[in-house]
């Protein structure tokens, strides 16, 4: 029985891996995390020093910078930001992003602190990281996590900039910037926005759809999620407006609702935002334990918020025949083989969340060419399409033919693509080629039977043949 989150990722790393022939030491060197970086710091609030604790950990260099977010919460430990540093491995190698693995957290309510005093403590908790190179575009490039968000990376996109005015490629320090700071358009939304494309992709195929007992499309289905937070929200929002998903519970810190109607997503975040909690949400049923609605009749579960939710304890009565892990680590190495045994087909976090990074890929790469994306192309291709729209039309009228192309068909036609519709072209395309990398292992070896092991195996093998090229 694995206990403790790394041991938890470290244990469905081995199951992955003894399946491979990676030959002798190469598994255990990806498997273990290279460095953690412990920094205590002093700030000075409300008339007295308050001393915070605050992690950066290296999981992987075979590719740099290495790459990971910052989470704020006070349940931050060592071990929890080593595990989430190894999931970034593992995650940017199946989607292909050039980077390694790291994570960092502080150990810190953010809802007891006022924005100024943030600022402050964030600052100072990017300082400590950026004198020892733990925060710079070449090495160590974070990003949002719990608690933390566009506000945060500003300071620290900032916080870099002044202790390094000569390095042009500052900005790129850290993704997650609002736009007026070096961020991209659709970043925020991005790692809610993967998860349903990852579940679009998994529907395209009805032999998978079978697998998990379920028939159709996404249309109607009735979604179950935990967390309404950046994640948690965009993924539900989306799948709510754009694909007739029903959401029937809401689970967040003080309770849960349900509704088996469904619940207007919008409508629950902005009363969270009000109120501080889903209690009190009208038209709903509050149920005061959360959690027990992680166990409720849905088609599709979606934890969006802690790790280690699903566990041995509750593994077995988990009715959802299919789980997105949304949040990093929701489901334990003990509470997986429950769910492979009972049939559970288990889409895993480092596909299922890799929206997150895949956007800060392209928006470091905007940071670094110092152009928006589109910038140069929009115009030109919106000529283009005028031209054979025009010649269409010339054509209609010199030969009399009686048609003519909607306005509807022309308006979008038309339309060149700005930076948000590349960046969500590049975030569909990446989560489609993620899916079928992970399916091929999945549908063609015998000795895999899961999603996650198959993600594993894609994973491990890409970081492989990364050290075996340039050598340890
Ligand atoms: P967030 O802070 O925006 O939201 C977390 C939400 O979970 C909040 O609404 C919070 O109230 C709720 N929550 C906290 N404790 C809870 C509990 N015990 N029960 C139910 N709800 C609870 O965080 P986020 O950025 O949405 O991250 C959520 C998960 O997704 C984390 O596991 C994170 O590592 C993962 N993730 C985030 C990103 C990203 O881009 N933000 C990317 C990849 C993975």
């Amino acid at each position: 029985m694995a206990t403790g989150f790394s041991a938890s990722v470290d244990a469905m790393f081995e199951r992955a891996a003894g399946l491979m022939d990676l030959g002798p030491g190469l598994q255990e060197k990806i498997r273990v995390c290279n460095a953690t970086y412990t920094v205590r710091f002093g700030v000075r609030l409300r008339g007295a020093i308050h001393t915070f604790t605050g992690y950066r950990s290296v999981h992987s260099e075979h590719m740099e910078p290495v790459k990971g977010g910052i989470r704020y919460a006070l349940s931050v430990n060592q071990d929890e930001v080593e595990a989430l540093a190894s999931l970034m491995t593992y995650k940017c190698a199946l989607v292909e992003v050039p980077y390694g693995g790291s994570k960092g957290g502080l150990c810190i309510d953010p809802r007891a602190w006022d924005e100024h005093e943030l600022e402050l403590i964030t600052r100072r908790f990017a300082y400590e990281l950026i004198k020892r190179d733990m925060i710079n575009p070449a090495q160590n490039v974070p990003a949002p996590d719990m608690g933390t968000g566009e506000r945060e990376m500003a300071w620290i996109s900032d916080q870099y900039q002044r202790m390094n005015t000569t390095d042009i490629n500052g900005r790129a320090c850290v993704t997650g910037k609002p736009l007026n700071a070096g961020g991209i358009a659709g970043r925020v939304e991005a790692t809610g926005r993967g998860v349903q494309y990852a579940l679009r992709e998994f529907f395209r195929t009805s032999e998978d759809v079978a697998e998990a007992g379920l028939s159709g499309t996404l249309d109607g289905k009735r979604v179950i999620v935990q967390g309404l937070g950046n994640v948690g929200f965009h993924a539900a929002h989306f799948l709510q407006t754009e694909d007739g998903c029903r959401i029937t519970a809401i689970i967040e810190r003080d309770g849960a609702i349900h509704s088996p109607g469904g619940l207007d997503v919008d409508a629950v975040h902005l009363h969270i935002q009000e109120n501080g909690g889903v209690k009190g949400f009208p038209g709903a049923t509050f149920e005061p334990d959360g959690a027990a609605l992680l166990e409720a009749e849905c088609d599709i579960l979606i934890p969006a918020a802690l790790e280690g939710v699903i566990h041995a304890g509750n593994a077995a009565n988990i009715k959802a025949p299919l789980i997105i892990e949304a949040a990093n680590g929701p489901v334990t190495s003990d509470a997986d083989a429950i769910l492979r045994d009972k049939g559970t087909i288990v889409i895993p976090d480092m596909y299922a969340n890799a929206g997150g990074v895949t956007v800060s890929y392209f928006e470091w790469v905007k940071n670094l060419s110092h152009i928006r994306f589109g910038r140069m192309q929009r115009r030109a291709e919106e000529a283009r399409h005028q031209l054979l729209v025009d010649e269409l039309e010339r054509l209609s009228r010199a030969r009399d033919v009686p048609w003519e192309l909607s306005s509807d068909f022309k308006s979008q036609y038309l339309r060149g693509a700005g930076e948000l519709e590349l960046v969500r072209s590049g975030l569909d395309d990446t989560m489609r080629a993620a899916f079928q990398s992970i399916r091929e292992v999945w549908r063609t070896r015998d000795d895999v039977s899961d999603l996650r092991t198959a993600a594993f195996v894609v994973a491990i093998g890409r970081i492989a043949s990364s050290y075996r090229a340039k050598g340890l």
